[in-house]
């Protein structure tokens, strides 16, 4: 099971894998954005590592709490509210309890996804983080039942959604604003999100 030092390394990880790959980020968003996304997610993931130290939650929903609040307050993109949005609905889900098992953290991160659909309205295909956590989520789910093996296939499942955003027009966001135009690049946004199931994996060995 997935205890809340287990989730503590997720997020640590997460930071990590963000900052290997700042730069490209911020490349990737500097074709279709306005070349900020590496810089905030560095800044929002740093700050949610510095809460989980300060705040030493004892439940999921702390844990949630703690690093949804971290990221909204520290991030100033769209990207801020949306995996602040991701991670306090996982914690809300995981409730009072100690840890997840597969099925519960399936259930939470099935939670975290429609928070983040309520918030930004968009849909699979519209060139967004969802393109990679819709189907990171329901390969997890479709396995939970091995919490290890399902964090590996969510975890490809991200990759090839995010890899699936490059010959869309984006539909949402800033890189709507370009139209046509926004075709023939990666999803910034979608490019994070596989970071973030790639640390759930690693977090999980
Ligand atoms: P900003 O666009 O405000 O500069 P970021 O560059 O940090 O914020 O994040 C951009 C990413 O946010 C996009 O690549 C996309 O994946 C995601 N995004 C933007 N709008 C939405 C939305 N409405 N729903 C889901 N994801 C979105
Ligand atoms: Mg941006
Ligand atoms: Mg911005």
């Amino acid at each position: 099971a997935f205890d809340i030092a287990a989730l503590g390394r997720w997020v640590a990880l997460f930071r990590d894998r963000v900052s290997d790959e700042q730069e490209r980020l911020t490349a990737l968003d500097s074709a279709i954005g306005d070349a900020d996304h590496g810089a905030n997610m560095a800044r929002g993931t740093a700050a949610a590592v510095a809460k989980l130290e300060s705040a030493t939650p004892t439940t999921v929903g702390e844990f949630g709490k703690a690093v949804g609040m971290a990221l909204v307050s520290t991030v100033g993109g769209a990207s801020g509210p949306l995996y602040g949005t991701f991670f306090l609905r996982f914690g809300a889900s995981g409730g009072d309890g100690a840890e997840l098992d597969g099925p519960a953290l399936a259930a939470a991160l099935r939670a975290g996804l429609e928070g983040v659909v309520s918030r930004g309205k968009a849909e699979p295909g519209d060139k967004t983080m969802i393109d990679a956590m819709t189907p990171a989520v329901d390969a997890f789910e479709a396995g939970a039942s091995d919490l290890v093996s399902a964090a590996r296939s969510a975890a490809r499942a991200a990759r090839a959604g995010s890899d699936a955003t490059e010959p869309l027009v984006a539909r949402k966001g800033r890189a709507s604003y370009l139209g046509e135009r926004s075709a023939g690049h990666l999803d910034p946004g979608s490019v994070s999100t596989a970071l973030l199931f790639e640390a759930l994996a690693a977090a999980a060995e």
